[in-house]
């Protein structure tokens, strides 16, 4: 079968032919994919990166990691999925034993292992998965949008990160896909404003419109981010800033628009250390916190939510591709031209 993979540790992938996943093991499951999002992350594994030396050992590895499909094989054992399911899969599993897994929160496991990035992933035909990561979808849900299902989630955590409620203001500082899953999980958290921030963007601020940012600020068009944010939230700072740039002074400027004790959630992946004025951070009993990943519970949050009103997330989807023009899609992510890219195996 046809596979996008990365081979070794410098930029670029390839599309090779390699076997088929071997019969399931015990608990595992092979899933026929129907439809795989590009990520950032693998965007970065493109360009190979600070960041994803990690990878380094595993290599060759099939990409994709956001994905949804049908369960065509079931090994000895599995209860959970039957053949025939449209399923999503987690692609990050927990160790189960470190103390991080033993306390409850897996999530924050030191030793997990991510299909797409460890181990094969969904940029193929098929891939063989635990089928404990399998999240069971309603039949009659968009394959696409399942596989919008992780970067909603990851956007949903760092909404509940940054414990936004009912009537808050909330800024994201990039329109990326991470940005306007933020920004959906605003508004379905109840946030009254929610003003997505770009720079020279003009199409990710309009996807950003549709995926639920009630203004948006281009910061090549503006003087002054913290006068532009007054004058929409009627001279009030943010309660919440979601910072999804992984640019140095995103982190500086979002504590400008931050109010006094309010949160910024960190959730950009950042090439090099940040400085900002932590003395003043104290003074305004402000917070920084990191968000990365996400819990099941926000997966199944999500998957119900696209049951339920999947044109509030199709937006975030702008082209779909056969897999064998990954390249492509790779390039017009790279040229930040689009939101999500799908790539179709079949
Ligand atoms: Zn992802
Ligand atoms: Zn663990």
């Amino acid at each position: 079968m046809l596979a996008v993979r990365k081979t070794g540790a410098y930029p670029g992938i390839s599309l090779d032919q390699i076997s088929e996943p071997t019969a399931p093991g015990a608990d595992e499951v092979v899933v026929e994919v129907a439809a795989a999002g590009i990520c950032g992350s693998d965007v970065h594994v493109y360009e190979w990166s600070t960041g994803y030396a990690f990878m380094k050992s595993k290599l060759p590895v099939t990409l994709g990691h956001e994905f949804s499909g049908h369960v065509v094989s079931v090994g000895p054992g599995v209860t959970q999925v039957a053949l025939g399911d449209l399923v999503t899969v987690i692609p990050t599993r927990s160790c189960m034993r470190c103390s991080y897994c033993a306390g409850g929160a897996p999530n924050l496991c030191l030793d997990r292992d991510t299909v797409g990035l460890t181990r094969d992933g969904a940029f193929a035909r098929f891939v063989r998965v635990p089928a404990l990561s399998c999240l069971k979808l309603a039949p009659d849900t968009d394959p696409v949008l399942a596989a919008l299902i992780e970067p909603l989630s990851v956007g949903d955590h760092a909404a509940n990160v940054g414990e936004v409620k009912s009537g808050d203001t909330v800024v994201v500082l990039g329109p990326g896909t991470i940005g306007q899953a933020a920004m959906r999980a605003a508004r379905w958290r109840g946030a009254l404003r929610v003003i997505a921030v770009g720079m020279h963007d003009e199409s990710r601020l309009l996807t950003a419109r549709a995926m639920g940012a009630t203004h948006t600020l281009d910061l090549a068009e503006i003087a002054s981010l913290t006068d532009a944010v007054l004058a929409i939230n009627h001279g009030r700072l943010a309660e919440v800033v979601v910072e999804a740039t992984g640019h140095p002074s995103s982190v500086s400027a979002g504590l400008d628009i931050l109010c006094r004790g309010g949160i910024l959630v960190a959730a950009g992946i950042h090439a090099v250390p940040v400085t900002f004025d932590l003395t003043r951070l104290v003074r305004n009993s402000q917070q920084i916190r990191g968000a990365h990943g996400s819990r099941r519970r926000s997966w199944e949050m999500v998957a119900e939510r696209i049951a339920l009103e999947p044109e509030s997330v199709r937006p975030m989807v702008s082209i779909e591709l056969d897999l064998a023009d990954a390249q492509l899609g790779f390039e017009k992510c790279l040229a930040r031209e689009v939101s999500k890219v799908i790539l179709r195996p079949t």
